[in-house]
């Protein structure tokens, strides 16, 4: 029989609000000793009353509207009782029954199919303290607990079970991770957790409606991961079933070094959590004015600026889709165009998505990291040192090097003396050289072939070191091979 794979995710991000989500300690507590950022509130001492964070409704009424989410009139936080060590109070504030918007959906391309993906809805909550497992050596096991993280606004977006493959998460993923960062309101880091993801993932004969027992899956802390673990659940329920073995409604989690999802509990059901509307919290209702204000405060969009990218820049949609699918390396791409009149915004393009890319791929970093070691001036004066100064073969090279230094590209060329010869005189010389000592290749080019005249080229850039101007080459080498 042959399954469809269906995949619904549930992602969690940290909001950059000053503080919390229901006490005015500070949200920002990195490098910050444990248990420093708190206060009753946060530390669930009874008798003390919670207050909702207006940015952080705000935050998320943004992020509604930039996924076509409508907001809703009417709003309310429900308690999630939930006894688990790392919650203080013993339940959590999060909205179960009113979120603040719902019903949504992202546009996502895979394969150059163009799919839209629903988001069920969009809700507010508190993120969790921290654990700690430590272990002493032939001592008992214990955990530390740091409170700091603990109240935190955490804003969770909920798609619906539109997605098919691995491939088709991983994008939408990373749409929505744009879309944030393009919002500024969140870090959107996913090593530090302020970006995380669950996956709801199971399988159906083709043709069902209805849906098969869901695996979640946790722990999700990348785009890879996230692709990995769909392949690996999608590939494992299928097994099971033609086992002839059952599948069961569980939680699994995502083992990174081992490639593998593990069971970690049954699952438990929404009327596990005992819900009910939160007695210390107010509700809100939110009036069209608001929504209006907030409707202003939107920046340009992912693909609102791929599109200006096309009209403005004059660039090929493959070039404006990768150069606006970060916000920074838009912001990098435009820093670049302005930098320089010499050099054309279709070459800073080209740059970026080729060379500068493959740096990126290859020492897996970003391009904020790139941005420390190569600003945007510095590549358009390489990209402009390029026009004749020296050669395609040594700018990559030497945009290798700045990388590796933080150097410019003035210095790396003077240092290494790679300029670029331009001199016939100079390349004349080199060339009688070459067809001096390549008598066959020379035979080979009279007699009409052409690949030997390619030889010889390369054998000239090879005696200038890659320096020679390959244009001149060509011409200088013809015009002697003419001679002989
Ligand atoms: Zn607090």
């Amino acid at each position: 029989m042959n399954y469809e794979t269906v995949i619904g995710l549930e992602v969690h991000a940290q909001l950059l609000t000053k503080s919390k989500m229901y006490c005015s300690c500070s949200a920002d507590y990195a490098n910050t000793p444990p248990n420093t950022h708190v206060c009753p509130v946060c530390l669930g001492m009874p008798g003390v009353l919670p207050v909702i964070n207006k940015q952080a409704v705000e935050f998320t009424m943004m992020t509604a509207l930039a996924l076509n989410c409508p907001i809703a009139d009417f709003t309310r936080f429900d308690r999630k009782n939930y006894a688990y060590p790392d919650l203080m109070k013993g339940y959590q504030i999060s909205q179960a029954y009113a979120p603040i918007s719902k019903k949504g959906y992202v546009t996502i391309e895979v394969d150059g199919v163009t799919r839209k993906l629903g988001i069920n809805h969009i809700h507010l909550e508190e993120d969790v303290a921290r654990l700690m497992h430590r272990s002493e050596p032939g001592g008992e096991d214990y955990s530390l607990v740091d409170v700091n993280r603990s109240g935190l606004p955490l804003m969770e977006i909920v798609s619906e079970p539109d997605m098919r493959s691995a491939e088709e998460a991983r994008q939408y993923l990373i749409k929505l991770h744009s879309i944030l960062q393009y919002l500024g309101i969140s870090t959107g880091n996913m090593e530090e957790g302020a970006f995380r993801c669950d996956a709801n993932i199971s399988i159906r004969p083709e043709g069902s409606q209805e849906l098969g027992p869901k695996v979640e899956v946790k722990n999700l802390n990348s785009f890879k991961a996230v692709f990995m673990a769909m392949e690996y659940e999608a590939k494992r329920q299928r097994k099971a079933l033609g086992e002839g073995k059952k599948l069961v409604q569980e939680t699994r989690g995502w083992v990174d070094n081992e490639s593998k999802t593990v069971t970690q509990r049954t699952k438990e059901y929404a009327h596990d959590y005992r819900y009910f509307p939160e007695p210390d919290l107010p509700p809100i209702t939110i009036g069209r004015e608001w929504v209006e204000e907030v409707r202003k405060k939107l920046p340009e969009l992912p693909e609102a600026r791929r599109d200006r990218f096309m009209k403005e820049y004059d660039l090929p949609v493959y070039d404006a889709n990768l150069l606006t699918g970060s916000k920074t390396m838009a912001d990098y791409f435009e820093e670049g165009v302005k930098a320089s009149k010499e050099v054309s915004p279709k070459e800073v393009g080209n740059w970026l998505v080729g060379e500068v890319t493959r740096i990126l791929n290859a020492g897996d970093i970003d391009i904020g990291e790139f941005k420390k070691k190569v600003s945007p001036d510095k590549l358009t004066a390489l990209i402009s040192s390029s026009h004749g100064q020296i050669n395609a073969v040594t700018a990559k090279a030497v945009l290798e090097e700045m990388y590796k230094s933080g150097q410019s590209a003035t210095e790396i060329i003077s240092k290494r003396g790679v300029s670029q010869i331009n001199d016939t005189g100079e390349l004349e010389k080199i060339v009688a050289e070459v067809i001096k000592s390549n008598v066959q290749p020379v035979a080979d080019y009279k007699a009409g072939k052409e690949t030997a005249l390619k030889f010889l080229v390369g054998q000239v850039m090879k005696a200038s070191q890659g320096r020679a101007n390959p244009q001149i080459v060509n011409e200088v080498l013809k015009r002697k091979l003419d001679e002989v």
